[in-house]
């Protein structure tokens, strides 16, 4: 049996791996030995106007020698976390799934991966949650049921790791944590461990802002090594911890798209020639256009920081691929830009009076179109020199900083390094994985 979670928290506080992660507690207090891999963090479509915060779903896997009665107290041990530990308010609809394995057909594996890209309504989770005969219960509106779903179903290919430590959902303001561990771990561990901390803009990664339970999280491509960075972070006195594999860096979202196939909501990777030049309006959001026949325009917003001034040196003629999540805007679909990968530069010229080829010394004009010569030698050329300009940028892929990147991004430092979730999921004992805070 996999259990869904989602949709649990606001923007006051909570979040659905804590919930997670009470939860887990809870069946391993009936048998330590029931889930056997660690629960899933599963990002989902990014561009979701729903969404709280990451939209981030949580599924937890139930070995299935667990037989029908225990299965019926995880069942409601697991509903009465959801209702006691939710958020309340309008745009909280928490929800719990529970899917036999044998109920996840092609179908669902299908409105999962479609999770990423498109948009679902509230009845589309349910009529597929009732045809396959699934158990599930919802607070609110049920909308929480559409992420609950997915992350239960979705297949993994590359996946990454994260290590959550939390403060109890009692404790509310200003989180301590040091950032000193985070560069530390930035400079020992990275790019096993990615996203600690953004020395570009002097920010720590690791610990979110707003007042979740969350103290930090450290994301990574192995538990052993996640865990020993962990020592090095000083932080108050955490509560419990939890360990997730995750699609987070794995740029599962992007899907490659001519520009004519871009819809609100995806992201994609499309190519294009930049056919209007960069410009920069009131807030410091930078703005251009591609074109491959059909125009789209791509954003790099305020909070993009210095990727900002990559952008700007883009001028109209250059062939680059655009990656990002796709809105509507009041100027037409945009593509909020993750990466660019220039893949050819315009080439500017100037033209100079050309240098004589024996003494060395710029030629003179002897009259209109009758060409030039030199002053020393007498030597004659009826052309013009060529001097291509050089451009401020150069052929490559660029990423927006680390304080700008989504979830699912995948870091440039994670290219050639993808992992095969299928090859590797028991590698890591998670029985043996104490979530109950002993001085990491
Ligand atoms: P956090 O990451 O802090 O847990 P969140 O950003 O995940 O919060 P939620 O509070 O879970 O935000 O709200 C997202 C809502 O959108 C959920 O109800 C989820 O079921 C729903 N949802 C997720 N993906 C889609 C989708 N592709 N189409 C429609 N609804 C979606």
């Amino acid at each position: 049996m996999i259990i869904g979670l989602d949709d649990t928290d606001s923007v006051d506080g909570m979040c659905t791996t804590y919930i997670g992660t009470l939860i887990v507690e809870a069946i391993r207090d009936l048998d330590r030995n029931i889930i056997r891999e660690p629960p899933k963090l599963l990002r989902l479509n990014p561009n979701n106007p729903y969404k709280t915060r990451g939209n981030g779903a949580v599924s937890i896997r139930i070995t299935e020698t667990s037989g029908p009665k225990i299965l019926e107290k995880i069942k409601s041990v697991s509903f009465d976390i959801v209702t006691k530990y939710s958020e309340s308010g309008d745009n909280t609809n928490p929800a719990i799934v529970f899917l036999e394995d044998n109920s996840i057909t092609p179908e669902i594996q299908l409105f999962a991966k479609r999770a990423l890209h498109e948009m679902f309504s509230i009845d589309e989770a349910i009529s597929l949650l009732n045809k396959i005969g699934a158990d599930y219960n919802f607070i609110g509106n049920g909308r929480g049921l559409i992420g609950a779903l997915a992350s239960c179903a979705l297949q993994l290919e590359d996946f990454t790791y994260e290590l959550i430590v939390y403060r109890s959902h009692n404790k509310r303001g200003k989180k301590f944590v040091s950032e000193q561990g985070a560069m530390e771990i930035e400079k020992k561990y990275s790019p096993k461990i990615f996203s600690s901390y953004d020395f570009e803009n002097q920010r720590m990664i690791i610990s979110p802002h707003s007042d979740c339970p969350i103290l930090y999280g450290l994301r990574g491509e192995s538990p052993e090594l996640i865990l020993e960075a962990a020592k090095m972070i000083e932080s108050e006195i955490p509560f419990k911890r939890n360990l997730f594999v995750t699609n987070q860096g794995t740029d599962m979202h992007l899907e490659e798209k001519s520009i004519e196939e871009v819809l609100p909501y995806s992201s994609v990777i499309v190519k294009g020639t930049v056919s209007k030049n960069p410009y920069t309006v009131p807030g410091g959001h930078v703005f251009f256009e591609i074109s491959n026949g059909k125009k789209i325009l791509c954003a790099a917003y305020e909070p993009t920081k210095g990727f900002r001034n990559i952008v700007r040196n883009l001028s109209e003629g250059d062939e680059i691929t655009a990656y990002g999540g796709v809105l509507e805007t009041e100027h037409g679909l945009t593509i909020n830009l993750e990466k660019i990968e220039i893949t050819k530069l315009a080439e500017f010229h100037k033209t100079e009076k050309p240098i004589c080829p024996v003494c060395n010394n710029q030629m003179k004009s002897i009259g209109k179109e009758k060409g030039y010569r030199c002053k020393k030698c007498h030597t004659k050329n009826r052309e013009v020199s060529i001097i291509p300009l050089p451009r401020d940028i150069k052929i490559g892929i660029y990423e927006v900083p680390m304080c700008a990147k989504r979830h699912l991004s995948k870091p440039l430092l994670r290219y050639g390094r993808e992992k095969k979730f299928e090859e590797e999921r028991f590698k890591f004992d998670y029985t043996k994985f104490d979530m109950k805070f002993e001085g990491i």
